[in-house]
């Protein structure tokens, strides 16, 4: 993958989840994170995955392909009224965009160059230098803090929480705009001993508010079409209002979490 030429497995048109306005949502292939719940387990991998076709399941279909930053901004600025009318944009999604950095920087300050609102979904997984230089394309961060325990989020997510931590620090303390988001897990980080630690944690670094993203099972299909197993096999999704005590934790920790 280069500069001019990224590895791109979809673009969500009208999505009204992603940061303000109607957007588009531009998913890149990559992650460096294995996380038991993800919706999108092929998108782990950088390289093409042969996956099975969801209307055809004995024919398989490429999972992704390659993209030039010229046809990716040409595709978001078919949406430019809706952007303008709505005060949207287009978000970076993935996997981790962060791994296609140079993709990612050279297509957000495209983009921008277009007038576009930009914002960037991440784990905030990445160096903090690569972190820094993306990060001067995007106005908006959205950035997932998946645990708030070093060796659980391991366990988790296969990979520490020191680099997303630090990365999220600096762009706190930069007065960066920004949106944490915590993917509530059952099992994982459910508790409200869990809410508690996530404030212990965030609070001193000057989070206020975050945003609750409660576990579903929209990804359960893929792992079927993928052949791959999948570790959260019939557990129950969680709704907003599942989640009424465990905001309440967050508030009594100093911080307003909502859905
Ligand atoms: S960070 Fe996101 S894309 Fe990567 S493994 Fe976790 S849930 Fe999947």
């Amino acid at each position: 993958m280069s500069a001019e030429v990224g590895r791109v497995f979809d673009i969500q048109k009208f999505s009204l989840h992603d940061g303000p306005g109607i957007r588009s949502v531009v998913f890149l292939k990559g992650c460096p994170m294995t996380c038991a719940w993800c919706s999108n387990p092929g998108s782990q991998k950088l390289r093409v995955l042969q996956v099975r076709d969801p209307l055809h399941p004995g024919v398989r279909v490429p999972d992704s392909r390659d993209w030039t930053v010229e046809e990716v901004v040409e595709t978001c600025l078919q949406d430019r009224p809706f952007y303008q009318e709505s005060g949207g944009g287009v978000t970076l999604s993935g996997g981790e965009a962060l791994v296609q950095h140079r993709f990612a920087r050279t297509l957000l300050h495209a983009l921008r160059q277009e007038g576009v609102h930009t914002a960037l979904e991440t784990t905030g997984y990445a160096a903090p230098a690569v972190f820094q230089r993306v990060l001067a394309e995007v106005d908006l961060l959205l950035i997932d803090v998946k645990h708030h325990d070093p060796e659980l989020h391991r366990r988790w997510t296969g990979v520490g929480n020191d680099l997303p931590l630090a990365n999220l620090a600096a762009a706190l303390a930069a007065g960066t705009p920004l949106l944490v988001r915590i993917p509530v897990i059952p099992g994982a980080n459910d508790s409200l001993a869990d809410a508690a630690a996530f404030c212990r944690l965030l609070k001193p670094l000057g989070v206020t508010e975050l945003q609750l993203l409660p576990f579903h099972q929209f990804g359960e299909r893929k792992y079927e079409l993928l052949d791959r197993g999948y570790a959260m096999a019939g557990v129950p999704a969680l709704h907003a209002e599942d989640l009424d005590d465990y905001r309440r934790a967050f508030a009594d920790g100093g911080i307003h979490a909502f859905c």
